[in-house]
């Protein structure tokens, strides 16, 4: 029977080369999103296409009730998920000192907040299987902080200390907890950057690729990685040793 695989934030971006990637690796993936409909099942339609299994799950993961809810209706109807990755993040990006209270809340809620929604309602399965995977999207940001995100860096700084706290809980279980740290890596949410100057202070000289981050995550996914809990795996062309 092939792993399913929940993606959080599937519809664009990082989250969609992700579903690409465990999908082609022969996971069923149930791909979340929370308005891009049409990417969603765009998305799913061309999982099934190249001969995968995928289905859209609407759910917006900083709204805990229907977070749950809506796990824990797949769950009933397919059993799983044996991979879970919680990718589904937001910027609202600005200096402490002009920042509004909901711009630090809605970025506090939607990235942390939403790794504790999505995985909460999946601890149960997993915990009596015995087996599954873990993977929390952070950001160099989290590692390092930025200047004009300290509500960003504070979301991703605390999903890293989830992880460790959670891959401590269930080691036992057998259920392995891992974060993967981009850096900058070409998706919508930083078209608006300046592309020119910022690929000058990365090491490697460019952006990653959403894919770049897939096979970071994909690894974190397979057997070979089944020694491997609480660890942070950088994906950012050496911005932060
Ligand atoms: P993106 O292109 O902006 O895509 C964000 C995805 O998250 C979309 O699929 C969006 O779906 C979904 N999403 C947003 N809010 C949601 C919510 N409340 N509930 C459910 N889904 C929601 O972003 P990305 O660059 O791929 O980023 C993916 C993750 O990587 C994020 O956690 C981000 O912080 C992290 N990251 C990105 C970079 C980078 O340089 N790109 C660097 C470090 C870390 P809808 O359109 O349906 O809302």
């Amino acid at each position: 029977m092939s792993r399913i695989a929940l993606v959080t934030g599937a519809s664009r971006g990082i989250g969609r080369a992700i579903a690409l990637r465990l999908a082609r690796e022969g996971c069923r993936v149930w791909a979340n999103y929370s308005g891009s409909k049409e990417a969603a099942e765009g998305l799913c339609a061309e999982i099934e296409s190249a001969g995968g299994s995928a289905r859209p799950a609407q759910f917006n993961v900083a709204d805990g009730e229907a977070t749950a809810l809506a796990i824990e209706t797949l769950i009933d109807e397919e059993g799983g998920p044996d991979v879970v990755v919680s990718n589904a993040g937001i910027t609202r990006d600005g200096l402490m000192a002009m920042m509004s209270g909901d711009d630090w809340s809605s970025v506090i809620n939607t990235n942390l907040g939403g790794f504790f929604h999505v995985v909460k309602p999946c601890l149960r399965p997993m915990l009596r299987k015995r087996a599954g995977r873990i993977i929390g999207i952070s950001s160099l940001s989290g590692e390092a902080g930025n200047a004009g995100q300290v509500n960003y860096a504070a979301s991703k700084a605390g999903l890293i200390g989830a992880c460790k706290a959670l891959a401590k809980e269930i080691a036992s279980r057998n259920v392995t907890v891992n974060v993967v740290a981009p850096g900058f890596i070409e998706t919508d949410m930083v078209k608006d950057l300046p592309k020119d100057e910022l690929e000058k202070l990365v090491p490697l000289k460019r952006f990653g690729k959403p894919e770049e981050v897939a096979a970071a995550v994909s690894f974190l996914a397979s057997e070979e990685a089944a020694y491997i809990t609480g660890h942070v795996l950088s994906v950012n062309g050496g911005m932060y040793m």
